[in-house]
């Protein structure tokens, strides 16, 4: 199976997607803030510049994402693919990556943008919370993805959080950051041919149901 990578601004729903992807395909999902979000929570340096820059929008510096990702991409689970979610988000951690993906004698694979437009972004963002147990993600925005019980996790009756990085003034900020550090790999993969655009302002079902038409229905 081939490598995906999603590519898209805030709250656009690639991390729903990518467990989608994960659970049908068997692929491992690799979420850059993820990773970054477990890494904020250690009391040590490292940790309180994460927390300092994920909380502000901006982007962590390349080297430490370089790092946590050579050493998740070795993992014996990536050997037959996985779902990258959140890297690259930039031209420069793009090519750095081709040479990741070299050293590991991978392919670059699909890259899918899922594009939704900036007033849907808003809502999302304001609306989503996380269950702090099975990470379900749920929208208090949108009644069709709204949990039943207020706070409280459907599938697992977790507690729903909201990211401290989910606020008007961040989005602003991600936004901005997407649209000048990350937009421009669209020309980037387009070019190399590898690259699909999806309208992202729809279910999760649909979105999902064109993401297997251009990867296929798997083995
Ligand atoms: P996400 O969960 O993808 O929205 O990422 C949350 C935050 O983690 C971002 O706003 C960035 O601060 C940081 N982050 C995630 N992936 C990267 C990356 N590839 N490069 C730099 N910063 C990243």
């Amino acid at each position: 199976m081939k490598n995906i990578i999603f590519i898209a601004p805030p709250a656009a729903g690639k991390g729903t997607q990518s467990a989608l992807v994960e659970e049908a395909y068997h692929l491992p999902h690799i979420s850059t803030g993820d990773i970054l979000r477990e890494a904020s929570l250690a009391q040590n340096e490292l940790g309180s510049y994460l927390l300092n820059v994920l909380s502000s929008g901006g982007l962590v510096k390349d080297d430490i994402i370089y790092d946590l990702l050579k050493k998740r991409l070795s993992q014996p689970d990536c050997q037959n693919g996985y779902v990258l979610d959140g890297f690259p988000r930039t031209v420069e951690q793009a090519k750095q990556y081709e040479e990741i993906l070299r050293k590991l004698n991978q392919e670059l694979g699909y890259v899918i943008v899922l594009d939704v437009d900036e007033k849907s972004l808003e809502k999302r963002i304001t609306g989503r919370r996380i269950c702090e147990n099975c990470e379900a993600v749920y929208n208090i925005n949108d009644s069709k993805q709204a949990p039943k019980q207020e706070s409280i996790c459907d599938l697992c009756q977790g507690r729903l959080y909201q990211r401290n990085d989910d606020n008007i003034e961040s989005f602003h900020y991600r936004y901005q950051t997407y649209l000048e550090k990350t937009h421009p790999l669209l020309d980037y993969y387009r070019e190399k041919g590898v690259l699909y655009i999806i309208n992202g302002d729809r279910d999760a079902s649909e979105i999902f149901k064109d993401i297997k038409k251009i990867i296929g229905e798997g083995d």
